[in-house]
């Protein structure tokens, strides 16, 4: 049994896979707490669904992409086995982690887009860096969420201490939403030099920041 929040068909939001058709699977619970978190909906309650009954409304939704997400999808051993049915049923699968359990183990198919915790977040303390030596050029993708000036220059000394540019498919920078200047990343990123992509979260601004699954 899975606890899962919501399963529910939408266009992806974030990373490069942006703008595609996908079906969302958010499990319950996150150990961190992360000061501008917008999943705090999913830290309790939630319904037990079988691991049958999750793939059957998968199938129901025929989107090719789907993403394992949560709260903190890895929180529950069962995810795993979920991931690998799904790429046993040759669903691409993205797997969406706050970056605090390890990732190692998960099933090779499935693409990892992994969160680097930032010092504004509060949870920077959790990273668990053994998973960036694990990321695989062709398919995993970094994430940090930028919501200060410090939260940059974190990200740009971890990108270049772990070569981020080389070991990752893509290296995304994401605004916290309503929490800093969409300029000021804009700017920062344009001046880098480095080999990253801003990103804005799509459904915030199709949908609104409130509305959950969508
Ligand atoms: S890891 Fe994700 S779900 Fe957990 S507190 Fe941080 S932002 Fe929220």
């Amino acid at each position: 049994m899975l606890r899962v929040t919501e399963i529910f068909r939408s266009i992806q939001g974030e990373s490069t896979h942006a703008g595609r058709p996908c079906t969302f699977v958010r499990l319950t619970g996150c150990p961190m707490r992360c000061v501008w978190c917008d999943s705090e909906y999913t830290f309790s309650s939630g319904e037990h669904v079988s691991l049958p009954e999750v793939m059957k409304q998968v199938r129901a939704f025929g989107c090719r992409l789907v993403e394992v997400t949560g709260g903190e999808p890895l929180a529950q051993p069962e995810a795993r086995t979920l991931i690998r049915q799904l790429c046993d049923e040759d669903f691409e699968v993205l797997i969406e982690t706050g970056g605090y359990f390890s990732t190692e183990g998960i099933d090779d198919r499935a693409a990892i887009i992994l969160d680097v915790k930032c010092p504004a977040s509060g949870e920077e303390e959790r990273n668990h860096w053994p998973n960036l030596q694990r990321l695989r050029a062709e398919q995993d993708e970094v994430k940090f969420v930028i919501a200060s000036r410090e939260d940059w220059d974190y990200a740009v000394s971890v990108i270049r201490r772990f070569d981020l540019e080389s070991v990752a498919k893509a290296v995304l920078v994401s605004p916290a939403w309503g929490e800093i200047d969409l300029k000021d990343v804009a700017e920062w990123v344009a001046g880098s030099g480095l080999k990253v992509r801003m990103q804005l979260q799509l459904h915030k601004y199709i949908w609104g920041p409130e509305v959950h699954g969508v």
